[in-house]
């Protein structure tokens, strides 16, 4: 999959539009979330320019690798919630309903989250 730099979170990143940015470092922006599904939900995306979990996986180096999922704890810890406990997510391709094309990291906080997903239609 290639990268389409007319993404949305690509423009967040590039301050053409505004986002309600809750930390920012050599390696990765995180902001809320528009539409929250949780109290607490925050977006944490890398400054490179990554379509996927998959591309991210397959084409970082291991130093953005390294900075992105350090700044993905750091959030965490920064808004509160490792004692009550959180979600990361990320969402791959069709059957996950990735909307935006540039990897993102969901965390989710606030309240007792559920069991993590549907049993499997039998
Ligand atoms: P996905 O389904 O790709 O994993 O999730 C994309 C997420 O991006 C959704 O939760 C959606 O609410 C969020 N989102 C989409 N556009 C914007 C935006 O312009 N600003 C912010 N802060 N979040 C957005």
């Amino acid at each position: 999959m290639s990268y389409d730099k007319s993404n949305i979170f690509a423009k967040i990143l590039r301050g053409e539009i505004p986002c309600d940015r809750v930390y920012e470092d050599d390696w990765a922006l995180a902001f809320r979330d528009i539409e929250p599904q949780a109290p607490v939900h925050v977006l944490v995306i890398p400054k490179g320019p990554y379509a996927s979990s998959d591309d991210f996986a397959a084409r970082a180096t291991g130093e953005e690798i390294i900075g992105f999922f350090r700044a993905v704890g750091r959030v965490a810890r920064d808004l509160g919630v490792v004692g009550s406990g959180y979600r990361i997510l990320s969402n791959c391709g069709p059957d996950a309903h990735q909307e935006v094309m540039h990897f993102h990291v969901h965390i989710f906080a606030g309240k007792d989250l559920g069991r993590m997903i549907k049993p499997v239609d039998k």
